[in-house]
């Protein structure tokens, strides 16, 4: 086989065999394949599509690329969550320790930032010391131990969505259905989990922008998931607007340890408890969607998922009295304030340019191998349905640099909508496709 032959039957919209898709992604992993013959190809995917056998394919030849996680020993039940990506979305820093605590395990493999949004991996690595390449014996003893572990792919576990995950990233193909099914279900089967709850988002700040095609995106990856045979559910979640009060990685560690206290906002713990809620019914902890909400709510109360998560962040190499001195202090000397350009309500504000302002700002990456920057992000004083006066703080900014806070600063002043009126109140949990 030649690559250029896969990659122009490809680009002409033909469909690759499996073969010739196990061919691309096993010389990718090993090296044999460059990344711009990759470029090439994740873009013919993008535009052209997969059909669900190339998407199975293509699924498998990632989870092939690295070992699979035993979990045979440990007892479970075992559930995961993933996201499909969004802006200030930091659930998965909440849902774990809370699942954890319910006697669920969670082997959590998770991504960093992708396009405009946040990543679990870059959140969590703001903690000082805290290590998310874990190799899988110790991935294996921290979950045994703590009831959930948070990891990364690596060069043992899918190396091909490392690799592909950061190439996506720089070369606008993260937008497509087979791209991220394939990069979310590979990633989930070679963790050893049993069960699967998809948090699919749509609105500006997700990359499916329509509820539609969210929804085409979520029962791919429910078929998909459930060909592995993995039990999946996934939940219809809105992403116009960032999720709760802070979008930054080390910003969204402080916001989680609040939800943990008890103090998340609304719009945070709304898409949390609907989350956790699907996790505890299919870890077999509850059977009615009432009873499981009641047991999240008060299993929170009882302080054991902020004790798992600081248990956590110990035996992942950070220091946990030293994460809680550092909260509300650990931000970029480079900040500014964001005012309200008029009197009104804010009847919006738009997560995608929140999101992508925030690469600016250094919470994500321009070029793969850019680092991010922990202490950068956003604080939201205001926010939707907040009556304003012009001149009024809405936002703190914090940047890595003045390059970066001046190209931002347009884009998050322009974030924010406003209306003489009132806005609608909005759910933000839909379907549920099972
Ligand atoms: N999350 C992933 O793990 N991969 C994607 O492609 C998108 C979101």
């Amino acid at each position: 086989m030649r690559t250029v032959d896969i990659l122009a039957k490809k680009r002409d919209g033909g469909e690759l065999s499996t073969e010739e898709i196990a061919f691309l992604i096993s010389g990718y992993a090993a090296g044999n394949i460059p990344d711009y013959q990759i470029s090439a190809w994740a873009m013919a995917v993008f535009f052209n599509g997969m059909t669900m056998k190339e998407t199975a394919a293509l699924t498998q030849a990632m989870l092939r690329s690295g070992a699979v996680i035993d979990l045979s020993g440990i007892t479970g039940p075992f559930v995961d969550k993933h996201s499909t990506g969004g802006v200030g979305d930091k659930t998965s820093l909440i849902l774990a320790p809370l699942v954890a605590a319910l006697g669920i395990k969670v082997p959590m493999m998770s991504g960093r930032a992708l396009g405009h949004t946040g990543g679990t991996l870059d959140k969590l690595e703001s903690i000082p010391g805290y290590r998310t390449a874990l190799s899988v014996d110790e991935f294996r003893e921290i979950l045994r131990r703590d009831g959930f572990a948070m990891t990364g792919q690596t060069a043992e576990i899918v190396p091909a969505d490392r690799l592909l995950y950061a190439l996506r990233d720089v070369t606008a193909t993260v937008e497509s259905i087979p791209l991220i099914t394939a990069s979310i279900l590979s990633k989930k089967a070679a963790e050893g989990t049993e069960a699967l709850v998809l948090d699919v988002k749509y609105g500006s700040g997700a990359f499916m922008k329509e509820a539609p095609l969210a929804k085409t995106l979520a029962q791919t990856l429910v078929d998909t998931g459930k060909a592995l045979g993995l039990k999946v559910s996934a939940l219809l979640t809105d992403m116009d607007e960032p999720l709760g009060n802070k979008v930054g990685n080390f910003l969204e560690v402080e916001e989680a340890l609040d939800c943990l206290e008890g103090n998340g906002a609304d719009d945070l713990m709304e898409v949390t408890f609907e989350l956790a809620v699907a996790m505890a019914v299919l870890g077999g902890k509850a059977q009615t969607h009432s009873d499981a909400r009641r047991l999240c709510e008060q299993t929170l109360e009882s302080g054991k998922p902020k004790e798992l998560f600081l248990q956590n962040v110990k035996s992942q190499g950070g220091d946990p009295q030293t994460l809680l001195e550092m909260r509300g202090k650990y931000r970029s000397p480079v900040s500014a304030i964001v005012y309200a350009q008029t009197d009104g309500y804010i009847s919006r504000i738009d997560a995608w340019k929140i999101g992508s302002a925030s690469v600016h700002l250094g919470v994500g990456r321009n070029r793969t191998e850019d680092a991010v920057c922990p202490t950068a992000g956003v604080e939201f004083f205001r926010k939707r349905g907040n009556k304003v006066k012009s001149g009024e703080a809405i936002m703190s900014v914090w940047a890595r640099d003045e390059a970066g806070l001046n190209a931002a600063l347009p884009q998050l002043a322009a974030a924010v909508e406003y209306a003489p009126d009132p806005p609608e109140h909005r759910g933000l949990t839909g379907e549920v496709i099972s």
